[in-house]
């Protein structure tokens, strides 16, 4: 039998969740195969992809260690210094800052394009087979391995299969698991702006009774090294179904001014800088992160709303943690204990739900125009700003630090 005929661990899905844990487990010594239906197209720096993350630093460090960051760095990435979140009814800003938590940044923002691409650049030389176009259309599993049948008649045994197949995974369907799903009735609409004033390397939200608006730094375009005082920002602006028709159609102009009013002109007059795109919200939450063989991570397992920017942060914690709970190869063990995988899924599955709660819970108090919760969110925000410890606090849980 070929050393191939029956992988370590085959990922299925290769977006930056499925990509990173392919390329982990490679450089961790194990025989990893990868099955994506797509092939992305190359991050080209003259097109800026819409769909950007802000980047925690525990997730800079996991990529460092996998041999990627400092070209995603050298690249394009923004340093992010500050955060600074206010509330459109009134009150005062929740500022997170670098200096008061010793660091040179918060965070990073970096497009998904770029991560996907320089992660897949990386994947021959550790070593990871790949299958692409490759989708998987079923599944078995007996107490040896799993087996994944894809669409052109291949075969691809594993020891441990990673679902990281995205909000829809088929493999999650396959294995029969469950999820609890809340659709947030909102879209976020993302594009490029440029603001009058600088962003300060800040990223900046404002409540607003239909959902936040984001506005995140971002490094100039033609080629300028990251700055404060560049004007480029990218825009996540949460809003009702109807109201993102409405404003996918505007005119620039008209965008613009909607815009404008809408984040309080924070950094003056905008203008756009790119197309529009809107993509649905919800909360959809898998039942179990594990089924025999087969583990979920990442989208398929969890997708939490965007407001705190933590759905592929989270994703890629998933593949920290599960590093840790498989056997390297080389020590004569399985590498797969039934017992570790089922811990290491309730962990996830804990820290998963209670992050996507959390979410809900902010976007439900401050998206809302209500008495009461009109009431209780500045002062909340205010008390958390005068508390130092609450403020790191809140800032080290987002930054898995
Ligand atoms: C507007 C918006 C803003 C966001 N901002 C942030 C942010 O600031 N920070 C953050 O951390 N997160 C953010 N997120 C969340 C983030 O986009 C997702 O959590 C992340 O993309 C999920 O990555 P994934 O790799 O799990 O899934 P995906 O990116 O969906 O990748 C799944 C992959 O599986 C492949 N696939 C599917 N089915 C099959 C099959 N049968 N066979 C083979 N391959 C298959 C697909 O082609 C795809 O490549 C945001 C989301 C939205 C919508």
């Amino acid at each position: 039998m070929s050393r191939r005929d029956v992988f370590d661990v085959a990922v299925v899905g290769a977006g930056v969740v499925g990509a990173a844990a392919a390329l982990a487990f490679a450089r961790d010594g194990f025989d990893v195969a990868l099955v994506e239906s797509r092939e992305p197209a190359r991050w080209q720096p003259q097109q800026p992809d819409l769909r950007v993350y802000a980047f925690a630093p525990d997730n800079a460090q996991l990529l460092a260690g996998l041999g990627v960051w400092p070209d995603i760095l050298r690249s394009r990435a923004q340093p992010y210094r500050r955060m600074r979140v206010w509330d459109a009814a009134g009150g005062s800003d929740l500022v997170f800052d670098a200096d008061a938590f010793g660091r040179r940044e918060l965070g990073w923002i970096v497009e998904h394009g770029l991560l996907v691409d320089r992660l897949w650049q990386a994947l021959p030389m550790a070593g990871v087979r790949l299958y692409c176009p490759g989708q998987v259309i079923g599944l078995e599993q007996d107490a040896q391995s799993a087996s994944l049948e894809l669409a052109h008649g291949e075969r691809v045994r594993a020891r441990l299969v990673i679902a990281a197949d995205g909000a829809d995974s088929p493999l999650r369907t396959l294995v029969g698991i469950d999820v609890s799903a809340h659709d947030y009735g909102q879209r976020g609409l993302v594009a490029y702006i440029d603001t009058e004033q600088p962003h300060e390397a800040t990223c900046w939200q404002r409540f607003l009774p239909g959902g936040p608006v984001a506005v995140l730094p971002c490094v100039s375009p033609n080629g300028s090294a990251p700055s404060a005082s560049a004007h480029r920002s990218s825009i996540v602006w949460t809003v009702p179904h109807a109201e993102a028709e409405r404003l996918l159609a505007a005119d620039d102009a008209g965008f613009a001014r909607a815009f404008e009013a809408a984040f309080g002109a924070r950094l003056g007059r905008v203008t756009t800088a790119s197309a529009r795109a809107a993509f649905p919200f919800q909360r959809q939450l898998a039942r179990t992160h594990v089924a025999g063989r087969v583990v979920l991570v990442g989208d398929a397992a969890h997708v939490v709303h965007p407001l705190a920017g933590q759905g592929v942060n989270l994703g890629l914690r998933d593949i920290s943690s599960l590093r840790t709970a498989l056997t390297p190869p080389g020590t004569g063990s399985e590498p797969v204990s039934r017992s570790r995988l089922a811990a290491w899924g309730r962990q996830r599955r804990s820290e998963n739900v209670l992050s996507a709660y959390a979410f809900d819970g902010l976007n439900r108090l401050f998206s809302n125009d209500a008495f009461l919760p009109t009431l209780l969110r500045g002062p909340l925000l205010a008390a958390s700003g005068r508390v130092p410890a609450m403020a790191h606090a809140l800032w080290r849980h987002a930054a898995g630090v």
